[in-house]
This record gives C-alpha cells, sequence and structure tokens, in this order.
C-alpha cells in the first residue's frame, strides 16, 4: 500500500504540529496535501512552510488525490465538518474532544457507517511514555494490586486562547484536558463505574470551568482521582499509584519520580515512635529498614503501532482500532453528565 494523502481542516496550534511533525514523523505512510483555514494569516503561514492551500473546505473536500481528512479546529465545528468529509468518501481524524456531546458523536458514527469510512479520533494520550509506564504497573503488577490511581495535570497559565474561554465553542478544562485523562484511566482500567463525583471549578471567573477535581470509585474496586488546575503554581505529581507491594510517584513528563515497594523481608522489630511535629506518631514512622526498597521506574513499554500507523492499518487491513469509537462515546457520555448536572 502506498503513501496516503491527508487534507487538514484548521491550521492552527495543533494542526501545524500535525503538519509538521506528527505527519513527517509516520516516514511513507502519510503525506500533507493541503490545508484549509478561514484565517487568511493561517493559509499565509502554511504558504511559508511550503504547505499548499484550498480556497475553501468544498475545494480541499472535491480533491480527489485526498484520501483522508484531519480536522484541527474549535471543537464547535467538528461535527460538520467530519459529516462533510465522510459524504464526500474521505476517511476522517478528529480532533478531540470529538464533538460538543454524546449526540453529535453519534450522528456522525452515523455517517460513518452509511459512507463505510474510517473515522478516529486523536486521543494521543494513550500513548504518552507516563500513561504508558502507569499502564505497565497496572498490568504487570509491579507494585502488587493497585488500588488508587491519581492522575494531575496542574498548570498556572490559565485558560490558554480565546475560543477555549467559550461555551459555545466547547471551551472549558473538562472537554480541553478531561477528555484526554479520563480517557486514559478508562482505557487502562476497563471496569463500569460504581461511583463518579465531578467538582468544576471557576476560579478565573470563565463562563466555563477552569479545571477540575473528578472522584471514581469503579466496580473492581479501584479508586480514581483525576484533577486539572490551571492556578496552581507549584504542582501535584503527575501520577501517584498505590499497589497493595508498594507505590510509585511519577513527577512530570520527562518520567522523574519514583517507586518504592515493599521487600517481603520479615523483621521482628516494629517502627519505633516519632515526634512529628508536636505530636509522636508510630504509624508514620519510617519503615523498618530492610522492608521497603526504592527502585527506579522503569522504561514504559511502548509495544502499540503509533496513532497515524494504526489509522493506516484499519484502512487498508481492517485492523483494530486502538481508539475505539465505543470507548470515546463511553467518555463523551461521562463529560455530558458532569456539564449538563
Ligand atoms: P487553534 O485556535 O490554535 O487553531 C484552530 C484553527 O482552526 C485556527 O487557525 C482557526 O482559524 C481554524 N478554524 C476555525 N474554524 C474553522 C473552520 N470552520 N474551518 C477551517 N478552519 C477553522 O486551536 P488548537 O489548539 O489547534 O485546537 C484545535 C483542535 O485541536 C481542538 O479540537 C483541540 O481540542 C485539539 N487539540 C488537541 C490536542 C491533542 O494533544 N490531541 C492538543 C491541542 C489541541
Amino acid at each position: 500500500m502506498g503513501t496516503m494523502n491527508l487534507g487538514i481542516v484548521g491550521y492552527g496550534g495543533m494542526g501545524s504540529y500535525h503538519a509538521e511533525s506528527l505527519i513527517p514523523e509516520e516516514g511513507d505512510l502519510f503525506k500533507v496535501f493541503g490545508i484549509y483555514d478561514i484565517n487568511e494569516e493561517r493559509m499565509l503561514k502554511a504558504k511559508e512552510k511550503n504547505i499548499d492551500t484550498f480556497k475553501s473546505y468544498e475545494d480541499l473536500l472535491a480533491s480527489d488525490n485526498i484520501e483522508a481528512v484531519l480536522i484541527a479546529t474549535p471543537n464547535d465545528s467538528h461535527k460538520e465538518l467530519s459529516i462533510k468529509a465522510l459524504q464526500a468518501g474521505k476517511h476522517v481524524i478528529c480532533e478531540k474532544p470529538v464533538t460538543m456531546n454524546t449526540q453529535e458523536f453519534d450522528e456522525i458514527i452515523e455517517v460513518a457507517k452509511e459512507e463505510n469510512k474510517v473515522f478516529m479520533v486523536h486521543q494521543n494520550r494513550r500513548w504518552d511514555p507516563d500513561f504508558l509506564l502507569v499502564k505497565d504497573l497496572y498490568e504487570t503488577r509491579a507494585i502488587g494490586d493497585i488500588f488508587q490511581i491519581e492522575s494531575r495535570v496542574h498548570g498556572a497559565n490559565g485558560i490558554p486562547g480565546d475560543w477555549r474561554h467559550l461555551k459555545r465553542h466547547g471551551g472549558g478544562m473538562l472537554l480541553d484536558w478531561g477528555i484526554h485523562l479520563l480517557d486514559q484511566i478508562f482505557w487502562m482500567v476497563e471496569s463500569p463505574v460504581a461511583k463518579i463525583e465531578t467538582d468544576l471549578s471557576y476560579i478565573l471567573g470563565d463562563e466555563v470551568d477552569d479545571g477540575f477535581t473528578t472522584y471514581i470509585t469503579f466496580e473492581n474496586g479501584i479508586r480514581s482521582v483525576v484533577e486539572v488546575g490551571t492556578t496552581n503554581f507549584t504542582s501535584l505529581p503527575r501520577w501517584y499509584v498505590k499497589g497493595n507491594k508498594g507505590t510509585a510517584r511519577i513527577d512530570d513528563w520527562d518520567l522523574s519520580g519514583e517507586m518504592v515497594i515493599a521487600t517481603g523481608t520479615e523483621v521482628e522489630a516494629k517502627p519505633s515512635p516519632i515526634r512529628a511535629g508536636v505530636g509522636l506518631t508510630k504509624t508514620m514512622a519510617p519503615p523498618v529498614q530492610g522492608v521497603t526498597k526504592k527502585i527506579a521506574l522503569p522504561k514504559p513499554n511502548v509495544t502499540q503501532p503509533t496513532f497515524y500507523r494504526n489509522f493506516y492499518e484499519v484502512i487498508h487491513y481492517g485492523t483494530e482500532p486502538i481508539v475505539k469509537n465505543e470507548e470515546v462515546r463511553e467518555v463523551m457520555k461521562l463529560i455530558d453528565n458532569i456539564l449538563t448536572f
């Protein structure tokens, strides 16, 4: 199978990242055939990078050379642009969050089925090394049976850009970052939810949430805290994961952090009480020497093909998509429930 030509709609931050980094990194699988952006300045930027531009989205869709379309526009436009592309006979990659709500998502899937085209959502954080490391710990039981997973991203820059501040464009941090972090947890834990509660924050005074904390209890007993903050002037670790044989802390996307595990060594001695603040405690005293040991965090195990390779193989060989539409729908539905509560 040869190289596939992609058309990109929306050449902003993410569209240009796809065009200039993600797609060229795929070698011979894909080529950017051309882009369309409603903003003339962005079209000029593309030309400066020697990327061809189309005068309108209709022109881009009418090109027989384009086999697939990547949608990287603000969230409220994803439904219409996706449906148009599918009806023009193109396969589609749509940026996250796929749509504003589940109803819109269902409409797209209906058309994808009618047109017999592949529609995949760019839930790229399923490939993040920090996440794959945690998923590995979960699957290999390197810290025993995991019973608590805390996943956080903390920034101090507020809500970025323009449209992300507005409800009508699908702004807010739950739709922006929540969609990634919840997707990761649900994909990893694979258990129905027993209980879920979300606390949205509006510290910056926008009409959309500038962060949130979600508490999840899964039916298999695992608990999770998922948190996004945009006014955190110092951050908590990216991941804090507790198993019955150890604890892992992954501080950031560079995978710094540590893992402490129980050695299984039986010792006679019990921890001695320590002074803690103005009090005394045995419970919170450090474990007796030899009972635990610090080990380096393992390297994440990246065996899955890249998002783009998988998209290519789904189209050409009928391979199973790594990001399945049913999974995307499950998280979208959850977000619907939070935002309409
Ligand atoms: P952006 O504002 O930087 O870029 C959006 C671009 O779309 C702009 O250039 C704008 O002119 C153009 N545009 C708007 N409406 C259009 C239309 N109808 N037709 C053609 N062009 C149109 O936004 P962004 O940060 O690039 O985000 C775009 C999408 O990518 C969003 O859905 C966002 O959630 C997603 N995104 C994903 C990731 C990720 O890691 N997967 C990261 C950032 C953004």
